[in-house]
């Protein structure tokens, strides 16, 4: 079966927010995804099983084809470890959320959530090399061929990247009802107000002609 988490659309900006973004319907407001928490599998998760984190990697340019094939088969053999890593996943995740919204709020983020960052930040710095070429020098992974974990390095790192030098008065949160999806505004007037017009845009719009057809009976 096709994992739905290689079919969403990949609007954040970020690799940091479009993993973020591997949940529906999660505004704190909405009752649905009041129970979130690591290792229940809420509606709208696109992160269930390792498989999907592998089937959202490979469609989020991360890991290639070969890659996602070797990790099928590797996870296949290690099934302790794969629980393991797809546990440090939402757990990353879920911080990574928590620090954004904090952020957007302009509030200190927790420090056990920034602590979950710098903790899958350290592991991805032991894969992370300085090679030469011939155009200069590049970071490049190594030891990725059968590390379960090789996913986790470039959205760790996109996050702290994100959190260090960008502009972080354009993340926004979608203004959806229930979406909850975030993303970087790069609109030149800073006006961007949904994860995607035909999704959350339209639906909003259809509510309100509602809400006023309602109001005027
Ligand atoms: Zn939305």
């Amino acid at each position: 079966m096709r994992s739905s988490a290689a079919g969403m659309r990949l609007i954040g900006g970020r690799l940091c927010l479009d993993f973020v973004n591997t949940i529906d319907g999660r505004k704190s407001d909405s009752p649905r995804t009041k129970s979130t928490s690591i290792n229940s599998v809420v509606l709208g998760d696109k992160l269930g099983e390792y498989s999907d984190l592998v089937a959202w990697s490979l469609h989020s340019g991360i890991v290639t084809a070969a890659e996602a094939r070797r990790l099928e088969q590797e996870s296949k053999r290690k099934p302790a470890a794969t629980k393991a890593v797809l546990g440090r996943a939402i757990q990353l995740r879920e911080a990574l959320h928590r620090i954004f919204k904090s952020t957007m709020t302009q509030r200190k983020p927790q420090s056990v959530d920034l602590e979950t960052l710098n903790d899958e930040l350290q592991e991805a710095r032991k894969h992370e090399r300085l090679v030469a070429s011939t155009k200069g020098f590049t970071w490049q992974w190594i030891d990725s061929e059968a590390a379960l974990d090789q996913m986790l390095w470039p959205i760790a790192y996109s996050a702290a990247e994100f959190l260090s030098e960008a502009d972080l008065s354009r993340l926004r949160e979608c203004g959806g009802e229930e979406c909850g999806w975030l993303f970087e505004d790069t609109s030149r007037n800073r006006s961007r107000q949904w994860c995607h017009m035909q999704d959350c845009g339209n639906l909003e719009k259809v509510r309100r002609f509602r809400t006023r057809l309602r109001s005027s009976a």
